[in-house]
């Protein structure tokens, strides 16, 4: 078996070269080489550029090739928002919705969370893998080739340090590669409401017991918080991603998703890695985030699902130069899907970015925020060969088609992951 592999005949060859971040008008250069090929080398990218030129290449002619036939090629998607293990879907909420009850009436009533922790908590861990295995079968289905995956729906020390193991499990036996970030703080679980300080004592579990155990045995690079009304205060979140940092665990922030808290600030005080949701966010927010390395990561699938009407202002964010990326937010109760398809297309339509701008927002900008742009998220020699292909000639049909899926293959570290049937 040789262990090249040459990928040539691109009508387009989306390389995304360049030093990251993108901000404002570089977040739509995407490099393109026309009649493009990529050279793969022991899981490295060895050699990009036009077809005839990277043909010629010594190491081309023994590699085993794959005529794409003028499709389009580009790194595989980086999704750096998941909630990856849960352990059912929240359909019968799906159609209370429909009937009219808001997000947050169903979770006063324990649905929403506490519904999914309630599920979780009564799985077996093989029935946890399971369902996540599928999941991530689908991602990569979908061109996806790495993904952000939170905890949160244990909310007791024992499910989220299971939840946590499986991410670690689900990386070593299956391609996609998993980034693991603890959530302990998603809501308050139910055995600590109703208790006059039971938010509060709650947080404590978090930093004095949960995090210096999630930190010391590496469970996770990442601590995030839902930082909203009926979840978590401003002040709360604060104390837990300082716990986190302590530990070494770089913040993420769930922040002006339903209600605007203040959580934007917060993100950009601590240096966060990513602040994500924003449909809320005011013009300071938006300002404090163009001036910040902390990524601005849009969520239209849960708007979408949700019905909801008002989608995070990413003109506004991209003009004044904040690092925007995209993701599926892949989970039960606001954003059940795993296609970064969906994501371009509702990006596109809802929030009035070029395709051009969300391919980068879920590439480049994606890996930016998962601190892996040295290696992941554009077709650049040396890097990691994690490459997406599709069914189209033109990278502005990828999100121009909508519900279907134009994928045609993916490569996870030079290996084949996903065939078009
Ligand atoms: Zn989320």
């Amino acid at each position: 078996m040789s262990n090249s592999l040459l990928i040539a005949g691109a009508s387009q060859l989306l390389t995304l070269r360049g030093r990251g971040p993108r901000r404002g008008n570089s977040l739509s250069q995407l490099g393109i080489v026309e009649d493009g090929a990529v050279l793969v080398r022991d899981g490295l990218i060895a050699a990009v550029g036009p077809t005839a030129k990277v043909e010629k290449l010594a190491a081309a002619r023994r590699a085993e090739k794959v005529d794409v036939a003028g499709r389009v090629i580009l790194p595989g998607f980086v999704d750096s928002h998941t909630h990856l293990v849960h352990a059912a879907s929240r359909a019968e909420e799906y159609e209370l919705k429909i009937q009219g009850a808001s997000y947050e009436e169903i979770a006063r009533k324990g649905g929403g969370i506490l519904n999914s922790a309630k599920k979780l908590r009564a799985a077996t861990g093989q029935q946890l893998k399971q369902r996540a295995r599928a999941a991530l079968e689908v991602f990569a289905a979908h061109g996806t080739t790495t993904i952000e995956a939170k905890s949160g729906y244990g909310l007791d020390v024992a499910s989220e340090l299971k939840i946590l193991s499986l991410h670690k499990e689900l990386g070593a036996e299956q391609p996609i590669e998993i980034v693991s970030t603890f959530l302990g703080a998603h809501v308050v679980p139910l055995e600590f409401r109703g208790k006059p300080k039971g938010a509060d004592e709650y947080v404590k579990l978090l930093t004095d017991w949960l995090i210096p155990e999630v930190g010391s045995n590496g469970l996770a690079e990442y601590c995030d918080v839902f930082c909203d009304r009926g979840a978590f205060s401003r002040a709360q979140s604060k104390q837990v991603l300082g716990a986190g940092l302590k530990h070494k665990l770089m913040p993420r922030l769930h922040a002006e998703q339903l209600t605007r808290t203040g959580a934007t600030q917060l993100a950009v005080e601590l240096d966060a890695a990513s602040c994500d949701h924003l449909e809320q966010v005011n013009n300071g927010d938006i300002r404090a985030l163009a001036k910040s390395r902390t990524v601005a990561t849009l969520l239209p699938g849960c708007d979408f699902h949700l019905g909801l009407k008002q989608y995070a202002p990413a003109r506004k964010l991209i003009e004044a130069g904040a690092i925007v990326a995209l993701a599926t937010d892949y989970n039960p109760g606001t954003s059940p899907t795993m296609s970064m398809l969906m994501i371009l297309s509702l990006a596109c339509t809802q929030l009035r970015m070029t395709p051009a701008e969300a391919i980068a927002a879920a590439t480049s900008n994606a890996a930016y925020s998962l601190g892996r742009h040295g290696r992941i998220g554009s077709l650049e020699v040396g890097k990691q060969a994690d490459i997406a292909v599709f069914e189209v000639e033109d990278y502005r049909e990828i999100p121009y088609y909508f519900g279907v899926n134009t994928c045609w293959l993916t490569i996870k570290r030079g290996q084949v992951i996903y065939v078009a049937a």
